[in-house]
């Protein structure tokens, strides 16, 4: 274990982090992309610091693979651009840079700081400022792949072995300034495990009526996040209880108050959920809305009537679709994806059946011909 040290204002060294090497942390660097070592060297040759940092770090600390690296560096967004051909640089109030290689886009930032008063970070700074606009220590580490080296703040490499979330942000406003970070907060801890404290809980609760202020698409964001995490079930369990599924999906929610066995058919769907994102991570989204919406499905009729009564399919199949497309709210998911669901719980409750699209009126002589 290193330390690093800066120098306080009176120019006196002070301890700034710990630095974690290879055989302390022990991240196998053949799970780091390629692609974003290769990012990080080009940076380091033209003289700027970089590292992977966040949920990246995090994972490969706890023996997960990354989705995608998030990288960090000192370099401003327009010498980021002149480094990478393959570049755009995106963003208004705050500018950062996409490097695209084919399918796959790494996000690189420019390090920031709270320097403007909020904790959302919104100037440029230096790396120990960087830190501190983080949510979470586990959040909060930065990995250098070059030197194979973690250099770590906040204590987010103890957090992580001891499964421990602790804010970086004061208490008293991480929520306030960001009321997503509740939502993430449930997040890592369901994928962690790690622990919410009491007064952490006790100030989620607190605040969880601050998420109605969330726009939609990024309720929705963080919803299929939740939905595609794996442990979906542990985190909307989590979500129930601390108030905040109230406002990720209000409908199901109050059915789930009213009605004990909704509750445990709804929660049950989400074990079958995580299953599939096991042995299926690719599955389309379509199949992972049928565990959101079957309950709701099933709730609405008499299927087994329904199926008798030969009501016409297509009819059927509107009423149900724009029923779920509420259930839902405030989701906002894909309409072929919503549409792929409906009709695999429609066709698992038995109703089968071809929407005949109504001719359009007014053809063109050609079409008539
Ligand atoms: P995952 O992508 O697996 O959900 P992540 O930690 O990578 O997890 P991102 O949303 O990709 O999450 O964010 C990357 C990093 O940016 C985080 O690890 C955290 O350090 C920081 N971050 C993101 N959102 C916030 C926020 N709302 N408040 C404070 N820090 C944040
Ligand atoms: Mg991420």
């Amino acid at each position: 274990m290193l330390i690093r040290y800066g120098t306080d204002k009176f120019g006196r060294p002070v301890k700034k982090a710990v630095v974690y090497t290879k055989n302390e942390h022990n991240i196998p660097k053949e799970k780091i992309d390629f692609d974003a070592i290769l990012i990080i060297n080009r940076l380091k040759d033209a003289g700027f610091h970089s590292y992977i940092v966040g949920g990246a770090v995090r994972d490969l600390i706890v023996g997960n693979t990354p989705k995608d690296f998030d990288i960090v560096t000192d370099a401003t967004p327009s010498k980021i651009k002149r480094l990478f051909r393959n570049s755009r640089i995106i963003g208004k109030r705050f500018r950062i840079v996409h490097v695209v290689f084919g399918q796959k886009i790494f996000e690189v930032s420019t390090f920031r700081s709270n320097a403007d008063g909020s904790s959302v970070g919104n100037e440029f700074g230096t790396i120990d400022e960087d830190v501190l606009r983080r949510d979470f220590t586990i959040n909060a580490l930065y990995y250098d792949p070059i030197q194979e080296q973690v250099v770590d703040y906040v204590g987010g490499m103890r957090d992580i072995k001891k499964h421990v979330l602790r804010p970086v942000i004061p208490l008293d406003r991480i929520f306030t300034d960001d009321p997503v970070r509740m939502l993430r907060a449930i997040k890592y801890s369901a994928k962690t495990d790690a622990k919410i404290s009491f007064s952490l809980r006790h100030k989620i609760r607190a605040n969880a009526s601050l998420l109605s202020q969330i726009s939609p698409s990024r309720l929705t964001e963080e919803l299929l996040k939740i939905l595609n995490s794996g442990c979906a079930a542990e985190i909307v369990g989590e979500a129930l209880d601390t108030d905040l599924y109230m406002a990720l999906q209000p409908a199901a929610t109050a059915m789930m108050y009213a009605d004990k066995k909704f509750e445990s058919s709804y929660m049950q769907n989400l074990v079958k959920l995580d299953e599939l994102i096991k042995n299926s991570p690719d599955a389309r989204l379509g199949q992972k809305l049928v565990f959101i919406i079957k309950d709701f499905i099933i709730s609405l009729t008499d299927w087994k009537k329904e199926s008798e009564c030969h009501t016409a399919y297509g009819e059927l199949y509107t009423k149900t679709w724009t029923e779920c497309r509420n259930f839902v709210l405030p989701m906002n998911p894909q309409r072929t994806e919503l549409e792929f669901a409906v009709k695999a719980v429609l066709t698992e409750l038995g109703i089968h059946g071809k929407i005949v699209q109504r001719r359009k009126k007014g053809r063109s002589k050609q079409e008539k011909n």
